[in-house]
């Protein structure tokens, strides 16, 4: 059996027990105390042999930077792997969903999105230490504390260290039950519109008033109209509010609406679309806020040769490993929209994320923790 697949077997054990740390350790974006918690218990668990670094996270935790000490002499270049220390759970979600092991799986809030795919690089560049096995790049992890709630604090960050890095190893949870790697990625955005009308009487002034919720009304029918399914451009309004009283002309209203598009091209398209909305009713006036938050990772010619790499290492393995595009972000669209080959999806297999199903399987533990020391000890 492949040396690395057998040392990561002989830990299983080990990196269930970390996993189930990361996990009770909860960590919300919103709460930077916890999330600086975690980032502790990171920090400790690889302060031996690795040069940590924090960063200020602003209104959120700290980012954690771990530059690894690992064997290779001369090394040139580095590799990121990038990951993120928050998650969408907020403190004692584990009361009502603790950390379990049942039915081949762990449970529990964060273990796919994305502790469990931590603890795997974690154990990864400890094969590496115990193995002896020299590396040719400097390998460096980045946990973002902001991922789940767009990354504006770490985006400079990341985006500072991919410019530095020959190849980004994302390890968010891979696509599907089959443990799919991710190759693209859509571009993620809001547009808040806001419609500003005229409040009245509903009785006595009807008329004069203009209504700001009929105007928003006729304008979602619009902008939904610009979902393109084929195309795969998606357009949700997602957040509605307006009027104060049943009794009164409602003077506002607004809508919250998040994109999804597959090409850069799209989310220009769309935004000429959005700027060019008109009211209705030509006494109301519209305000259009946002715009793309994360570029897409559109598919690369690198970024492809990267995944024919993973899938010869994890051939190796015994595993047949392919490729999808997702349509949620990651910080690997920042990467790869500068043109850095970045591999996303390197993390645990399960499914649930951000659900109350969120579970990975215990028998791909070992195989996925063996491909990223195998990624991370090959030349590229
Ligand atoms: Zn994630």
């Amino acid at each position: 059996m492949d040396a690395i697949l057998s040392y990561a077997r002989s830990k299983q054990a080990e990196i269930v027990g970390l996993i189930r740390n990361l996990v009770e350790c909860e960590s919300p974006s919103t709460d930077p105390e916890a999330v600086n918690r975690f980032v502790e218990l990171v920090a400790d668990r690889v302060s031996s042999f690795a040069r940590v670094r924090r960063f200020p996270g602003g209104r959120f935790g700290q980012h954690l930077q771990c530059e690894f000490l690992l064997p290779g002499k001369d090394k040139e270049g580095q590799v990121l792997a990038l990951g993120h220390s928050d998650t969408v759970w907020p403190l004692g979600t584990l009361r009502q969903m603790p950390f379990r092991e049942a039915d081949g799986k762990l449970w529990g809030p964060g273990v796919l999105d994305m502790k469990a795919g931590i603890a795997f690089f974690l154990f990864a560049v400890e094969a590496l230490r115990d193995l002896d096995l020299p590396l040719r790049r400097r390998v460096v992890l980045q946990l973002n504390s902001d991922e789940e709630l767009g990354s504006d604090s770490s985006r400079p960050l990341t985006e500072e260290a991919a410019r530095r890095s020959e190849a980004v190893l994302v390890i968010e949870p891979a696509a599907g039950l089959e443990g799919k790697l991710k190759t693209a990625r859509k571009g993620v955005g809001d547009y808040t519109l806001t419609v500003h009308g005229r409040a009245a009487h509903a009785g006595l002034d009807f008329t004069a008033g203009a209504n700001a919720i009929l105007e928003l009304a006729r304008q979602i029918h619009k902008i939904a109209g610009f979902t393109n399914l084929e195309r795969g451009i998606l357009v949700n309004p997602g957040v509605i509010s307006g009027g104060t009283r049943a009794n009164v002309v409602p003077a506002q209203a607004r809508a919250e609406i998040n994109f999804r598009v597959p090409r850069l091209k799209d989310a220009e398209i769309l935004d000429r679309r959005f700027r060019a909305l008109r009211p209705f009713d030509r006494r109301c006036r519209l305000e259009v806020s946002g715009g793309l938050n994360r570029p897409p990772m559109e598919r690369t010619r690198a970024g492809a040769r990267l995944f024919r790499l993973a899938r010869r290492l994890a051939a190796e393995l015994g595993v047949t490993l392919e490729e999808s595009s997702s349509s949620g972000g990651s910080d690997g669209n920042f990467t790869a929209a500068l043109g850095v080959p970045t591999l996303d999806g390197l993390g645990a297999v399960g499914e649930g994320a951000h659900a109350t199903h969120e579970s990975i399987l215990i028998d791909r533990i070992a195989d996925r923790t063996a491909l990223l020391a195998k990624l991370l000890a090959s030349s590229f």
